[in-house]
């Protein structure tokens, strides 16, 4: 046994330590309370997060390496502005008004939503107050924006941004650990706990240096609807998942179905992969696997790490282990890409560091079975 656990099956050349990429600043954004279905409940993508996924990882024997600010051209690249400019204010803005005398709280929540619904075809004007220009860029009431969000969203993506260029400087494998998660930030949106886009980030960083086709593949128990969305009518980036059926009544609901396969240009270049609530191992796995092979033919290779598909996780009804976590990391690096694994979701505190470096064992050990 090595210090993954596993059986030793590693050859000469091949890594055995990955670079992790985090930064102290992911700590400083607090859920607090989310508003869901009208009641606040404790939110479940807590800092603590952050410190049950190093401890796992030190232990395992990986390299941290902490992230330093980069620069906003990839932030600009995959957002719109004015979403970069809402995010950077916000908790600003409603410090600004009346809410701690009215609300006597400091997380923005949206309280109206402009969609074509209200506006029918009228442009919809920005609005003055805080609480309802909020819903022209969150899509859901759970996801707020509060003191040291901006701060903790800004370094989870340079993060992965700096992951990235390890990748594009010669690492085989590179691991970013992004809170709070992207992959349901949408070009111009952000809801689902993300706010800014990291697996995307990765991706348009692979690009600028040189990857002709990049390669994404989800495995989060929810479909990331913002990557999705980001690349959709792209070529150069294609987008595989596996999640949860959204038809089965599990975020992100309205979108993620197996007939959504990308636009113009983009078109088979998005393959969404939903399962039916309970699946486990063998079925998620079969489904990796058809993502691998279906990626292969590309230059380098985002993973989207969410190990919130595990059985013990409070968000999702599928049923994966560890092991299969860690077969779901030898599958992908068999394709032979350079990789940089982004953290998503994983909510289970006793068992998300672990989750994780089973996932990375995998990835970094590979190999034949
Ligand atoms: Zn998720």
């Amino acid at each position: 046994m090595d210090q993954y656990g596993a059986e030793s099956e590693v050859r000469a050349g091949e890594p055995r330590r990955v670079p992790v990429v985090w930064s102290p600043e992911t700590r400083r954004h607090d859920p607090r309370n989310e508003v869901w279905v009208g009641v606040a409940t404790i939110g479940t993508e807590t800092a603590a997060r952050v410190d049950a996924i190093l401890v796992a990882l030190r232990a395992a024997g990986h390299d941290l390496v902490e992230a330093t600010p980069q620069p906003a051209d990839a932030l600009l690249a995959v957002h719109d502005a004015e979403l970069v400019e809402h995010l950077r204010t916000a908790a600003e803005r409603w410090a600004a008004g009346p809410y701690a005398e009215l609300v006597g709280q400091e997380r923005v929540v949206p309280y109206l939503f402009p969609t074509p619904a209200m506006t029918a075809g009228l442009p919809a004007r920005p609005a003055v107050a805080i609480h309802a220009d909020a819903g022209r860029f969150a899509y859901d009431t759970m996801t707020l924006v509060g003191p040291g969000t901006w701060e903790a969203a800004r370094a989870a993506a340079d993060c992965a941004v700096q992951a990235a260029g390890l990748v594009t400087d010669g690492a085989p494998l590179a691991y970013a650990l992004c809170r709070p998660p992207g992959h349901h930030a949408t070009p111009s949106g952000f809801g689902g706990s993300c706010y800014l886009n990291n697996a995307a980030l990765a991706a348009h960083t692979l690009r600028a240096g040189g990857a002709a086709r990049v390669g994404i593949v989800d495995l989060d128990a929810h479909q990331g609807n913002g990557t999705a969305a980001i690349f959709y009518d792209r070529a150069d980036v294609c987008y595989g998942s596996v999640h949860v059926d959204p038809g089965a009544g599990w975020f992100p609901h309205v979108v993620g179905y197996a007939d959504e396969t990308g636009t113009g240009p983009g078109e088979g270049a998005t393959r969404n992969l939903p399962l039916a609530e309970g699946t486990g191992d063998e079925a998620w796995l079969a489904a990796v696997a058809d993502l691998a092979d279906w990626v292969a033919d590309c230059d380098a290779l985002v993973v989207s790490l969410g190990v919130d598909a595990a059985k013990d996780d409070p968000e999702s009804p599928l049923q994966v282990t560890a092991d299969g976590y860690r077969e779901a990391g030898r599958l992908l690096r068999a394709t032979g890409l350079p990789a940089v694994v982004v953290q998503e979701g994983g909510y289970h505190l006793p068992t998300l560091g672990g989750l994780v470096a089973a996932y990375l064992a995998g990835h970094a050990r590979g190999g034949p079975r």
